[in-house]
């Protein structure tokens, strides 16, 4: 035909599919969740765009997901009346893959399968997760509101191209139609497909119909029913939900391929009244660090979806959260200026934020393993929280984990209140140091005086540790010191006896110490005797107020 186009995947894309198809096989089913949640996604859109232009909906009010099969042709079908694409979204949207970072995440891929398969996780598999299942992938779609005659057909092998023709279509939104490989064919099948409809996509808010199944003997019946609940999660009662319908919504919403650590779900009424359904993820994305990524809550108004990524219901520092806001008090023309600016919007992040973070603590007594495994995920983000957020400051602080001398490993699994449970008789401080790496930090001679009176010592060597913690001064009204910092007090952990011991030995040394100094002129501040040191003859110790080593390094690779 004359406008049929032959156009090339981008290579992420080529190399996606390859290690898809290779690393997935053994989870072949997740393909109809994933298309079933973008049918839905699809359909929500209609319905926010509907808001402000009606017609819209064209003589198709109801909005819901047909899914078909047909045994003989060995396919599958799923079509949706939702808000369907131009031809320039196909191409971007089925030809491409737009998050940034993916070029460089693709090339961390092994071969290895049960290692790929897992990295793909951090990545989502969407669309494309139709070549699991299908060697030919056919697309039919036209976006709500325009002519029949822009409707799109795009197909594909999955092989590297796709083509793409200008096609005649009625209906709005999309239609897939997977043709299955010899391998797959178990999912031309009713009961199957409707099984799979329950376990996945249950509680997504629309109806999946399909066709009625034919009791034995019976002719092939021709109407459609409803195979799934169809009802929104979170605006069922908690004891209606369970674990698995939880952790499948997650899926849909998160567009993640692994079960949540945790979740809290929420219902508020009286002065504010919302919903909220809130998730922590088992494993952090490729593009955390991204500025540009993806981050915040679904927003609903009354049920109706209004935005993905509402980053203004909670801080920076919380971005790892997942899930779904559903106010009644914001207006259903809500836009994300508006958002910026509301004094409702601003109260329901205040509360959103203090359940993550009771989430979080609720996960570290009940199952320290798995919050030990949330802190390797995204214990540096949050490691962001006590600059960005004052008020929730002690909160954050007894989420953190760090390294100590107590167990003398890098691992970061020593909460502050572990620490103070073993604080010394008389100890009053809480004492850390700060240093470029573990290894650096743990044979540092400013260690060697709490080694031999038994006091532990936090190791701090994340790159953002030392920033952080000029934004915690206390916790549990004990002061952090830093040992490498300035005079060191022992409280009464130093005994009389000490103390005599350094005024002596400062008085003995004084023509030395003067000597030392003048030889190194202007580049110290002071020289004096100290009782930090048990072995080393001398350290360099920083001012109290001065920036620590760490700290001066990020600023010289800053050009500053
Ligand atoms: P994701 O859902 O995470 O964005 P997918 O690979 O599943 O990624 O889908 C890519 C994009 O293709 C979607 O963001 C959407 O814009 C578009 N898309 C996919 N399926 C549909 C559909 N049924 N209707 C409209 N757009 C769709
Ligand atoms: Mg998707």
């Amino acid at each position: 035909e004359a406008n049929k186009e032959t156009l090339g995947f981008q290579t992420e894309v080529k190399q996606l599919l390859h290690l898809m198809i290779h690393s997935l096989y053994s989870n072949k089913e997740i393909f109809l969740r994933e298309l079933i949640s973008n049918a839905s996604d699809a359909e929500d859109k209609l319905r926010f765009a509907a808001l402000k232009d009606d017609s819209l909906y064209e003589s198709d009010p109801e909005l819901k997901i047909r899914l078909d099969f047909d045994e003989e042709a060995n396919t599958v079908t799923l079509t949706d009346n939702g808000i369907g694409m131009t031809r320039d979204d196909v191409i971007q949207n089925l030809g491409t893959i737009a998050r940034s970072g993916t070029a460089e995440f693709l090339q961390q891929l092994s071969g290895d399968e049960k290692k790929d398969s897992k990295l793909i996780g951090q990545f989502g598999v969407g669309f494309y997760s139709s070549f699991i299942v299908a060697d030919k992938v056919d697309v039919f779609t036209r976006r709500a509101g325009a002519p029949a005659e822009e409707g799109v057909h795009w197909e594909s092998k999955g092989d590297g191209e796709f083509s793409i023709e200008q096609v005649n279509r009625e209906n709005r939104g999309t239609q897939i139609v997977l043709h299955l490989k010899s391998d797959a064919k178990e999912f031309a099948n009713g009961w199957k497909l409707r099984s799979l409809v329950k376990k996945y996509s249950d509680h997504i808010s629309f109806p999946v119909v399909m066709k009625a199944e034919a009791e034995e003997g019976e002719e092939k019946k021709d109407d459609y029913e409803t195979v799934n609940d169809a009802t929104a999660l979170w605006t069922l009662p908690r004891t209606e939900i369970k674990d698995e319908e939880y952790k499948e919504f997650y899926k849909h919403i998160a567009h993640d391929f692994e079960d949540p650590l945790t979740w809290s779900h929420n219902k508020v009424e009286g002065k504010l009244d919302y919903t909220s359904l809130l998730y922590i993820p088992a494993r952090a994305p490729f593009d955390m660090y991204n500025r540009e990524a993806p981050r915040g809550l679904k927003l609903y108004v009354q049920r109706v979806f209004i935005m993905d990524d509402a980053e203004q219901f909670l801080p920076l520092y919380l971005r790892f959260a997942k899930g779904v806001i559903d106010s009644n008090d914001l207006s259903l023309n809500v836009s994300r200026e508006i958002l910026q600016n509301d004094s409702t919007v601003e109260s329901i992040r205040t509360a959103v934020t203090k359940r993550v973070l009771d989430m979080l603590s609720k996960l570290a007594k009940k199952d320290p393993g798995q919050y030990q495994k949330f802190w390797g995920e995204f214990g540096t983000v949050l490691k962001e929280g006590p600059a960005e957020d004052f008020s929730n400051r002690e909160k954050i602080a007894g989420l953190l984990r760090f390294a100590s001398t107590h167990t003398g490993e890098s691992t970061q699994n020593v909460s502050l209140d572990d620490y103070i449970g073993r604080m010394r008789d008389g100890q009053k401080k809480i004492y850390c140091i700060t240093a470029d790496n573990f290894t650096a930090a743990k044979s540092s001679p400013h260690l060697e005086v709490f080694r031999k009176k038994g006091i532990e010592v936090l190791i701090l060597s994340d790159r953002i540790d030392e920033w952080m913690m000029g934004y915690l001064s206390e916790y549990d009204s004990k002061q952090f010191q830093d040992v490498a910092r300035g005079d060191l007090d022992l409280g009464e952990v130093e005994t009389e006896e000490d103390k005599k011991h350094k005024e002596e030995a400062a008085e003995e040394h004084k023509a030395l110490l003067e000597r030392i100094k003048n030889a190194l002129s202007d580049r110290v501040q002071e020289v004096r005797v100290t009782n930090r040191l048990t072995d080393s003859p001398a350290c360099l110790v920083v001012g109290d107020f001065d920036m620590g080593a760490q700290m001066k390094k990020i600023m010289e690779a800053a050009g500053q």
